[in-house]
């Protein structure tokens, strides 16, 4: 029987903070898709791991963050100050909610300021300051973080992240036929509207530091736009189709179905109903079998490291 794993990439204004043109809507969405999606965890009893970038976790700042090797620049459009003024950049309200919910989840980081760890142009240092800055944030709200996704899914600086006592990171998904074909996007179409493939189940395994790399199976709001507004009237919502096969798939075997989302994914109606569609599923699945639901902290601690690691573990 295998393992059903949700992991949460929480930003808030930090996924976009880069970009010229932020997405207004979905900034505006994600603190209520936040608590949303909390309430839907909570109302099936499904534990997930939450990487929270470390600058939610503080009351407040300089908007400077002169320590940080990419200071002033990468830092200029935060607002600086409380957590009460600029509720988009901070969000230690947010964080509590997650580390006191009736569910046990787990905390884990998603960087302290949104830096694409496999960046050619990030540095070690850099990485280091990411890394530094978070796990003093949640340490200041009793909260150890042994798990990373890497913003973007940029992976990178691995040896940091050994270095400073994590256990694992969510790694890239495996390749899928479509991901070969020239036209990636038409590919992704035909498999979600006639193939029909699951997605790949994965399993954690341990790379060259000491770390157990647990890749993606789904995200799932990869498939959006245009496409999800064609195929959803004929063919039904073509991710649901796919997460339900893929943690049906994770009943018959030894795998891990990885799912993952952000919380300013719950744009609309339609977006809560396709993840409590999912999630009603999983439970039902996981009552009536030994599937189990699990954090990545959890499914990480489960995997025999090499003896060369266990001591500095
Ligand atoms: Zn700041
Ligand atoms: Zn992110």
């Amino acid at each position: 029987m295998g393992t059903v794993v949700l992991s949460i990439d929480a930003e808030l204004a930090w996924g976009f903070h880069d970009r010229p043109d932020p997405p207004r809507e979905r900034i505006a969405a994600a603190r209520p898709g936040w608590s949303r999606l909390l309430s839907i965890l909570e109302e099936f009893s499904i534990p997930a791991t939450w990487a929270i970038v470390g600058h939610l976790f503080l009351e407040e700042c300089d908007g400077t963050h002169a320590e940080h090797p990419g200071s002033p620049d990468w830092f200029a459009r935060d607002p600086g100050g409380s957590a009460g003024e600029h509720d988009d950049w901070f969000g230690p309200d947010l964080v509590r909610a997650v580390r006191d919910a009736d569910v046990d989840h787990e905390i884990a980081c998603h960087g302290f300021s949104h830096v694409e760890f496999g960046n050619r142009e990030t540095s070690r240092e850099t990485a280091v300051a990411e890394v530094e800055a978070s796990i003093e944030a949640a340490a200041s709200m009793g909260v150890e973080l042994r798990s990373f996704v890497f913003p973007r899914n940029r992976v990178g600086h691995r040896d940091v992240l050994a270095a400073y006592g994590f256990r694992s990171y969510r790694g890239v998904r495996p390749d899928q036929w479509f991901d070969a074909v020239p036209m990636r996007r038409t590919g992704k179409l035909l498999d979600a509207a006639v193939v029909r493939s699951a997605p790949p189940l994965v399993s954690p395994t341990v790379d060259e530091y000491g770390l157990v790399n647990l890749p993606a199976s789904l995200d799932l709001f990869g498939f959006e736009g245009i496409a999800r507004s064609l195929l959803e009237p004929t063919v039904g919502d073509p991710v649901v189709r796919q997460a339900k096969a893929g943690i049906d798939r994770a009943l018959e075997s030894e795998g891990v179905c990885h799912l993952w989302l952000h919380p300013n994914n719950l744009l609309a109606e339609r977006d809560s109903d396709r993840l409590r569609t999912v999630l009603s599923h999983l439970a039902a699945r996981r009552e009536r079998s030994s599937l189990a639901v699990e954090t990545m902290r959890t499914v990480s601690e489960r995997v025999d490291l090499p003896d060369a690691y266990r001591a500095v573990q």
